[in-house]
């Protein structure tokens, strides 16, 4: 197999080109936009911090992640705050160190799981917890699952384990360098602003058909097989022909996804690192450090779930959630007028945050190959699902799966 069309410049898909050019192949990368990255975008915001308005912390375990960005010599900033160290406030109440103490229960009671699948909802309801406890622990499973808790598999209340000191680092100058390192080797065969639009598909190959972002009419490549690496949240933007078989998808169409949203205000003098995280509200907001010991003058917050980002109303802008901020962090010195708001449910390329885990047999059927075609995303990153480390390891897989 010689030529390889690849759709999507999010990290699986130029993970994947990266793997098939080392292996010979010739390459294409697409992508709709006109950056590359995808959920992984870095700013600096006019004061000088640096932003993340999507993926920002490399989580305990995240192995592949600080390889890639080791082999760019790319550094990472320590940021000082623990993405597992939050201070809980409002609701009915509790502490920081009795949300950490009943962790081992719930991690036994997850230990006893068997074959069942529980929400996580419906498994910190069976245990015995203090109510202000497991209140605290709802919002902490529904912010970073972006989605209420009787819709999460109470398997993934194994990242509470993340409760505690251990480092949460960032890339330093911010995530989206391992996505613009991997492009800058790669060169003139990433494409931006062509959003592929139809692809035909057989035995002898792939057609690919894209558009520019004005609808104007774009190329038509060949190739022996195509890599798909763009959500499956908006693998229906694409028509394939023939369709896809039925398995793959209505697996496609099986991935739930979350909703988040960000919100980025500049401060006016730096302040002490930390996070706290506003219980009945649905978000947490943290300070952190960049290059070197100093803070960086800006507060990040990050709301999870649809109902959290209806009732912080989101979708008009970032005022209730900025007094919101201001009623929490009184400690800190907001420049409202610079605060930034990102959202990715009114994404046209994603159209939400990232994907909820999907059950064994659904997560087979996502990463399944279907002729020349194979598929990555962090949708079919198995374990590492929802992360930055789900889309590495599924664009090296995706790139395997084409037998070269
Ligand atoms: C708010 C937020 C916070 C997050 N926080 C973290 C975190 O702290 N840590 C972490 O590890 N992860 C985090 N994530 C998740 C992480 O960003 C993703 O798991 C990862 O970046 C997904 O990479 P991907 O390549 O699978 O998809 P994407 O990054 O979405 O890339 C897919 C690419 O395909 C393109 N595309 C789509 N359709 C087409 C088409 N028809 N034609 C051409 N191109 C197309 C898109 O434009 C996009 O560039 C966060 C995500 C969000 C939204």
């Amino acid at each position: 197999m010689k030529r390889v069309i690849v759709v999507g410049a999010g990290l699986a898909g130029l993970v994947a080109a990266d793997e098939l050019r080392r292996a010979g192949r010739e390459v294409t990368v697409l992508e709709a936009r006109d950056r590359v990255g995808g959920r992984v975008w870095s700013r600096e915001l006019p004061n000088g911090a640096v932003v993340e308005m999507g993926a920002e912390f490399i989580l305990p375990g995240n192995t592949e992640v600080v390889k890639l960005a080791a082999r760019f010599s790319l550094g990472l900033w320590d940021k000082g705050m623990r993405y597992g160290d939050r201070d809980p406030r409002g609701g009915i109440g509790t502490t920081k160190a009795d949300v950490a103490a009943a962790v081992p229960a719930v991690e036994a009671a997850l230990g006893s799981l068997g074959d069942e699948r529980p929400s996580a909802l419906a498994m910190l309801e069976s245990l015995e917890l203090d109510p202000g406890v497991r209140e605290a622990m709802i919002a902490r499973v529904e912010i970073s699952s972006a989605t209420p808790a009787d819709r999460v598999p109470a398997a993934d209340l194994a990242g509470l384990a993340h409760i505690g000191q251990d480092p949460s680092p960032g890339v330093a100058g911010g995530n989206q360098r391992l996505a613009t390192s991997l492009a800058s080797e790669l060169g003139a065969i990433v494409r931006l602003d062509s959003a592929v639009r139809r692809i035909a598909w057989g035995e002898q190959g792939v057609r690919v058909a894209t558009e520019s972002a004005a609808g104007g009419s774009g190329a038509e490549l060949e190739a022996e097989a195509c890599v798909i690496a763009a959500p499956a949240s908006v693998c229906d933007r694409i028509e394939f022909d023939p369709a896809l078989p039925a398995g793959k998808s209505s697996a496609l169409a099986a991935v739930a996804y979350g909703q988040a949203a960000k919100l980025l205000v500049p401060l006016a003098e730096p302040a002490p690192v930390g996070a706290v995280l506003n219980v009945p509200e649905r978000y947490w907001c943290w300070t952190a450090t960049g290059a070197g010991e100093a803070a960086q003058p800006v507060v990040s917050c990050f709301a999870g779930s649809a109902p959290g980002l209806e009732a912080l109303g989101v979708a008009t802008g970032p005022e209730r959630w900025l007094a919101s901020l201001a009623a929490l962090r009184p400690d800190l010195r907001l420049e409202p007028g610079g605060a930034v708001l990102s959202t990715w449910d009114d994404d046209p390329w994603v159209r939400a945050a990232y994907s909820v885990s999907p059950e064994p047999a659904l997560a087979e059927a996502l990463a399944e190959p279907v002729g020349p075609l194979s598929f990555a995303g962090e949708h079919t990153g198995g374990a590492f699902n929802g992360l930055m480390e789900g889309a590495i390891r599924s664009g090296r897989r995706a790139a395997s799966d084409l037998a070269y």
